[in-house]
């Protein structure tokens, strides 16, 4: 879709946070932006950089982070994008770089950020440019990092052993044990920064895009537009955004191993399960080896990403001795794989994952059920909420051993309650594609969204 003289409609600038979970996302709707005919300019950090090759359509500008000294740079993701944004702002890099941008044609009518991007938005409303958010998680994750004052207030937070499974009843169906508790983390000042700064850049904002779709967060979203309404910022349930986008898996980071794909053509229908914790969290040792064991002990057929650096503190991802013959063919590892691919291939039965929010939002949209072992951040929530609200999943809690994971792989995968769950995550995958649909709500959303844009 053009502009009247066969031109760009008007153009926008996106910021990404350079990590696989949030860059994804934010080139999935550059993608969008761009089929509404909107000319793209992709502002982002040296650190994982995209790869400009494989989006020829957008323009590409690169911005010093400050993390290229592997020795000083924190090693963990709330060090290291507390890290970038300070450097940002020193430097004035971003500023410098969007005033050059601005001074172009045709010139950006606002710039998206993630929500993690304070430094960023700093330097664009210095230069008068509006800004978006972009939220990479759940719409219920928005509404309850906005409550950690509450959660506060009430002594939901710090939470104490012996009121885990206590219900907040402000937020259901959260209980103690889904909340990101900053004071579980070594440096909590910096954990209590990050929810302060979501909420300060949602609230320096004109709108709010959430990559989730209307049926599967009805009165998440309710909610949220009526507190968001207040002070005049504007919610888009744009999503889900890889389905909307048609750049498939070319915003990865990692080369996909596709062998796997070949492997899953020789396994039978509905029979293998996919395991994958993501692209950031990290599992002990001890932990590795249990999963390991549960997955060869378990009997059934599976496919396992497992990535550099997976095992903390080692770069060393060796298998127990004595797995590979255990499991012969009936398994397949891989370092990272083509995940929307194999999440849709017929094969897969079953996800156990770490509840990215995009890992669960993409299983959702093949039908796929979960076992869920969420350990950070909106994770917790995510899984709750599979379990607990959508009924696709089951939470995996407490120690990881070999045992529990075997009964709760069964449970998953030929088990009553595992054909319940999965016969829901195929009507919910339904109501996905309904959203999806010409005149459905999420396309709605795209077209009140481009509007909203060149209103700026
Ligand atoms: N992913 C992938 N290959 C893999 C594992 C993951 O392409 O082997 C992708 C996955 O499709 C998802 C992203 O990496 O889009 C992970 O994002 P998520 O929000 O689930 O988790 P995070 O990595 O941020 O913890």
């Amino acid at each position: 879709m053009a502009g009247i003289d066969g031109g760009p409609r008007g153009r926008i600038v996106l910021f990404p946070l350079p990590f696989q979970g949030h860059l994804s996302p934010m080139l999935q709707l550059a993608d969008v932006l761009h089929g509404r005919g909107l000319a793209i300019t992709i502002l982002h950090t040296t650190f994982n950089a995209p790869d400009p090759a494989s989006h020829p359509e957008f323009a590409f500008v690169t911005v010093p982070d400050g993390l290229q000294d592997a020795v000083a740079a924190p090693k963990d993701g709330i060090g290291k994008i507390l890290s970038m944004n300070a450097a940002m702002e020193a430097s004035g890099c971003v500023r410098d770089a969007l005033a050059s941008i601005l001074s172009a044609e045709p010139r950006p009518a606002c710039l998206v950020i993630d929500t993690s991007l304070p430094a960023v938005q700093k330097a664009a409303s210095a230069l008068g440019l509006p800004t978006i958010v972009l939220h990479t998680g759940s719409a219920a994750v928005v509404r309850l990092f906005r409550s950690y004052a509450m959660l506060h207030e009430k002594g939901y937070l710090p939470a104490q052993e012996h009121e885990l499974n206590r219900p907040v009843k402000e937020l259901p169906p959260i209980r103690v044990s889904d909340l990101f508790d900053p004071s579980k983390y070594p440096n909590q000042e910096t954990a209590n920064k990050i929810l302060d700064i979501a909420t300060e850049t949602t609230a320096k904002s004109s709108g709010i895009v959430i990559n989730t779709f209307e049926a599967l967060e009805i009165p998440e979203l309710e909610a949220l537009r009526e507190e968001l309404s207040l002070s005049g910022i504007s919610v888009f349930a744009m999503g889900p955004l890889h389905k909307l986008s048609t750049i498939g898996d070319a915003s990865s980071l990692l080369e996909q191993d596709h062998s796997c794909i070949e492997w899953l053509d020789t396994q039978a229908a509905g029979t293998v399960l996919y395991v994958s914790f993501g692209s950031v969290v990290p599992v002990h040792r001890d932990d590795f080896n249990e999963v390991a064991w549960g997955l060869a002990n378990s009997g059934k057929p599976f496919l396992w990403v497992v990535r550099h650096g997976l095992i903390v503190g080692s770069q060393d991802t060796e298998l127990p001795d004595g797995f590979e013959g255990a499991v012969e063919s009936r398994g397949k590892v891989v370092r990272w794989a083509p995940q929307q691919e194999v999440l849709a291939h017929p094969a897969v039965g079953g996800f156990w994952t770490h509840n990215g929010w995009n890992s669960t939002l993409e299983s959702i949209c093949e039908g796929v059920p979960m076992l869920c072992r969420p350990l950070f951040g909106d994770q917790l929530a995510n899984g709750r909420y599979v379990e607990d609200v959508w009924k696709i999943g089951t939470l995996l809690v407490g120690k990881l051993e070999r045992g529990k994971i075997e009964q709760a792989i069964a449970r998953l995968m030929e088990h009553e309650d595992g054909t319940a769950m999965r016969e829901r995550a195929k009507k919910l995958k339904m109501k996905a594609v309904m959203c999806l649909k010409n005149t459905e709500s999420t396309q709605l959303a795209e077209d009140m969204l481009v509007d909203h844009i060149l209103s700026l």
